[in-house]
């Protein structure tokens, strides 16, 4: 394995750490919250007595985002967030790193497979809280989460926009942000990306989202961009 040689906080996104190793090379990394324990076989850093977590730019859309050059992370310690598609964990357990033990992670997720590794990841991280239910229906986990900070989206279904904006009303702050993963694909395969990206964020205009910035996700991940966003009631 290689060696670290340094490790010091991304300059402009606050609790991202860069991780530069004795080949030259960098990687990103988050602050382990559970020292000792991976969640998708990530590699486990040690550096002046705290373990980082690498956190992977082609696994996670947000490690991928941050790469290249979103406007700002506002996902910060101390948040609440409504995560829509968690899956297994992956991006969530590097959300759970940066908002700490003070933060809380609510994470919407549909498929009981992924969503039994999820509840395990739960156990080990207190800021998790897995929803099973499904993203479309707000209403019907109103009950389980709070008035958030923050609003991430991955679910990779047709009308996504209007997904998020549904539960934007029910749940997240006025000013809150909304972070977007966006496939183009499988929104409408007989639309080209661009048309699709526009259609979605005009519907985002219309439910008070403030469009911030839109990175493409290529070469890491190339069907998808980052939208970010401002809510306003
Ligand atoms: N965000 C995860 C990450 O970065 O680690 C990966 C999410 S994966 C691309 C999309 C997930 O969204 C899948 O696990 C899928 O089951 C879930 N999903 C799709 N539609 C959903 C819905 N309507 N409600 C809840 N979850 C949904």
């Amino acid at each position: 394995a290689l060696e670290v040689v340094n490790v010091y906080e991304h300059p402009h996104y606050p609790n991202v750490y860069i991780i530069e190793l004795e080949d030259g090379s960098v990687r990103l990394a988050t602050k382990n919250m559970v020292p000792g324990k991976r969640v998708y076989g990530e590699k486990l850093y040690q550096w002046e007595g705290e373990e980082y977590r690498e956190w992977n730019i082609y696994r996670s859309k947000l490690a991928a985002a941050l790469v290249k050059g979103i406007e700002e992370l506002p996902i910060k310690p101390g948040d609440s967030l409504l995560y829509l598609g968690a899956a297994t964990g992956t991006t969530p357990s590097h959300i759970s790193d940066i908002i700490g033990p003070e933060g809380r992670l609510y994470g919407v997720e549909f498929a009981p497979r992924v969503m039994r590794e999820f509840v395990t990841l739960a156990e080990e991280r207190k800021n998790i809280f897995p929803i099973l239910g499904d993203a479309r229906k707000p209403r019907e986990y109103r009950h389980l989460a709070e008035a958030t900070d923050g609003l991430y989206a991955d679910v990779a279904q047709p009308n996504q926009a209007e997904i998020v904006a549904d539960n934007a009303d029910f749940f997240l702050k006025d000013g809150g942000y909304m972070l977007m993963a966006i496939k183009a694909r499988s929104v409408d395969v007989t639309k080209s990306p661009e048309e699709v990206f526009r259609r979605e964020i005009e519907i985002l205009k219309n439910r008070g989202f403030e469009i911030l910035d839109i990175v493409h996700l290529d070469p890491f991940d190339k069907d998808h961009a980052m939208i970010y966003a401002r809510f306003h009631r």
